[in-house]
């Protein structure tokens, strides 16, 4: 094992790096057997680590040997839940699995008795007693921490606690079932060959067929370019109605519980509102706040969306020639495709050919490099799971090994199926003295790119590019970060920033400049045309206003949702009834449209309903206001600028979750963040 002296001069930071050899990569190779052996011995310590700790007289408690060592209790022990949980979403075996899942969900239970020790938190409070003045970082991880203990319910009386922790296995076990239930829907339509019409032969080559009949499920690989390109509108309402309805009664039985239970936890804890206990470690921090950010958009973003319906409806009375025709709710992704064809005039097929795979990811790579002076090297002959994924080692130019990050971009049987940044090894520093060697981060991406064939490279869609480029930022997000504790890496940022760093980069790609770089004609290896760039960066703001105000309307339903309790509502909670009506009333207010009958529609809403999401589905746009905002520098000081780049990279990147997010956002842009930029990037 190699390891050197890493210098970092703008942060002035010693990093030492460890470098990782093919025996670090043997996990990749767990049995079944190997994976079952692992969660007892994770479980037994952190038993120890925690005996550890609370063992500590309370006169002799320091910040390394209390706030650190809890803080790093998990460093271990995480590193093998991560590589379990990539195995149970990546794992061409189905065995394994089936033996990952067994054994997470077995860890979960076990962690949540153990997470919930008295003794640890009056540790800290003991600790805190002791007022040391500490550094920047190390008050925030003091605060993160009692923070967080605050919020399990350590101030309670020992009944209440009691009752809160069982409401919580309660609700965990709800939501799995509820995203359990959308995940397992098999609903699906039947259609013959003539009612696929407007499809492309590839999209009905992949389909399965019965009784002579096509099937087209209720999965968004095959629901969305059904509903943007079937031209038999009878076939795209019944698909949308059976949408509409995924989750079914079941699941709005489950949503009413849930939301009972939520509002339960929230008063054991003294909280108004679930919402309220929500939203307090995030970066909005208060509800009102929140409410305040979607209220003052929507009725902007309904004029646009209404300005983009009326597009559409033109088009749809000129293709029917009827004069009267409405836009129905199963037409909008059918005509909003058709008419970025018509404005934008070029060919989603002939774009792709620019696009192979191969081409993209050297440009992907070009760009990364260039910006934050980094270099890339694929690493050969490491175990991996499977043949088709590579393993790349970041350094810096000095030729110092910086991260690693695994690439796994085509689809299989079992895989995770859409596209994700995965943890594989939280990159710190190894001990708590200064000058200890660093372990640096590994992540993976996963995605779901056609694979290539003989004579057929792997095309990539304009909007594939923009996800890898996403995705990509959030492996940089993580891998540049130089934050001393894993607890306070990127990917630990409050979850109404973490999207902010990718979504920004997600504009490299509107660009001609990268899109030259990114291109290269699989046949001739030409770059793409001026006119064919033009086209495709003019169709930007295509159907903006509508998706936002889309995306709006759901967050403020999740919000509503979240605050009933306070409504003083005489049946609370809702009933499964109320649930739709809630749904079709906040929809109808806000979009231009009504929606489907058959509408259950709060019954798919795995985001907010299977847990993640919940109060904070907001967080998407109100990340984006940032994004927007960091990006003006480089729009300013130019797309490719290495100052602009390593500011970025100094004050963003690499801090991770060591600071106050507002606070890493203003000392890159040297000014306080306002929302101009996102107002006028949705055309407001
Ligand atoms: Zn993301």
């Amino acid at each position: 094992m190699l390891s050197w002296r890493y210098k970092n001069k703008i942060n002035n930071v010693n990093m030492q790096k460890t470098e990782y050899t093919k025996k670090d990569f043997l996990w990749t190779k767990w049995t079944s057997k190997d994976i079952e052996k692992i969660v007892p011995k994770l479980i037994k310590e952190k038993k120890e680590i925690y005996e550890k700790i609370k063992k500590i007289p309370n006169e002799k408690r320091t910040f390394k040997n209390t706030i650190y060592a809890l803080a790093s209790s998990d460093d271990n022990i995480s590193h093998f839940i991560y590589k379990i949980y990539l195995l149970l979403n990546v794992s061409p075996n189905k065995k394994i699995r089936e033996s990952a899942q067994k054994a997470i969900d077995f860890f979960e239970k076990e962690m949540v008795d153990i997470l919930h020790d008295k003794k640890i938190y009056e540790a800290v409070k003991a600790y805190k007693k002791q007022k040391e003045k500490l550094n920047t970082e190390d008050a925030k991880l003091l605060k993160d921490i009692s923070l967080s203990y605050k919020r399990m319910g350590f101030d309670l009386p020992e009944k209440k606690q009691k009752e809160l922790k069982e409401k919580q296995k309660k609700l965990a076990k709800f939501e799995t079932q509820f995203s359990k239930n959308t995940n397992d829907c098999k609903d699906q339509i039947r259609v013959s060959k003539k009612e696929l019409l407007g499809l492309e032969d590839s999209y009905i080559k992949g389909l399965k067929k019965k009784n002579g009949k096509y099937v087209v499920g209720l999965q968004y690989p095959e629901l969305i370019p059904f509903m943007q390109m079937a031209k038999n509108s009878k076939k795209r309402k019944e698909l949308a109605d059976k949408s509409a309805q995924k989750g079914g009664i079941k699941n709005l039985k489950l949503a009413k519980e849930i939301l009972k239970l939520r509002e339960d936890i929230a008063d054991i804890l003294g909280y108004e509102t679930y919402a309220d206990y929500k939203i307090e470690p995030k970066m909005a921090k208060k509800k009102e706040k929140v409410f305040s950010f979607i209220e003052s958009l929507l009725p902007k973003l309904k004029n646009l969306a209404k300005k983009d319906i009326a597009k559409i409806e033109k088009l749809k009375r000129e293709d029917l020639k009827d004069k009267k025709a409405k836009i129905k709710y199963y037409d909008i992704a059918y005509y909003a495709n058709k008419l970025k064809e018509k404005e934008y005039g070029f060919d989603v097929n002939k774009l792709k050919e620019y696009f192979p795979f191969k081409k993209v990811k050297e440009g992907v790579f070009e760009v990364y490099a260039k910006l934050f002076s980094i270099e890339f090297e694929k690493l050969e002959n490491y175990p991996l799971w499977h043949k088709d994924v590579e393993l790349y080692k970041i350094k810096d130019k000095k030729q110092n090994t910086i991260a690693y990050f695994v690439l796994d971009m085509y689809p299989r049987e079992g895989k995770y199926g859409h596209a994700a940044v995965f943890e594989i090894v939280d990159g710190h520093q190894k001990d708590f003295s200064e000058n200890t060697p660093f372990l640096p981060s590994v992540v993976s991406m996963v995605a779901n790119i056609p694979k290539p064939k003989k004579n057929n490279p792997s095309l990539m869609s304009h909007y594939e590019i923009e996800t890898f480029f996403h995705e990509f930022g959030h492996i940089m997000h993580q891998c540049l970060c130089q934050s001393k504790y894993s607890a306070q890496l990127s990917f630990k940022t409050a979850w109404d920033f973490v999207e902010a760093p990718s979504q920004m980069l997600e504009n490299w790609v509107w660009n001609k400049k990268i899109l030259k770089i990114l291109s290269g004609h699989y046949k001739s290896g030409a770059k793409i045309p001026d006119e064919l760039a033009e086209a495709l960066i003019s169709s930007k703001k295509h159907f903006s206003g509508y998706d936002a105000a889309r995306q709006l309307s759901l967050a403020l339903f999740d919000m509503e949702l979240h605050i009933k309790k306070t409504q003083k509502k005489k049946n609370y909670p809702l009933d499964e009834k109320e649930l739709t009506v809630l749904w079709k009333k906040t929809m109808e207010k806000w979009l231009p449209i009504k929606i489907s009958s058959k509408n259950l529609q709060p019954a798919a809403f795995s985001h907010i309903f299977g847990g993640g999401y919940s109060a904070g589905y907001y967080g998407y746009m109100w990340s984006k206001v940032y994004a927007s905002d960091m990006f003006l520098r480089f729009k300013k000081e130019g797309i490719l600028n290495k100052k602009t780049g390593g500011d970025y990279k100094k004050y963003i990147l690499q801090k991770g979750a060591s600071r106050e997010e507002l606070k890493l956002v203003e000392s890159f842009l040297g000014r306080k963040a306002n929302n101009k930029a996102f107002l006028k990037e949705l055309g407001l």
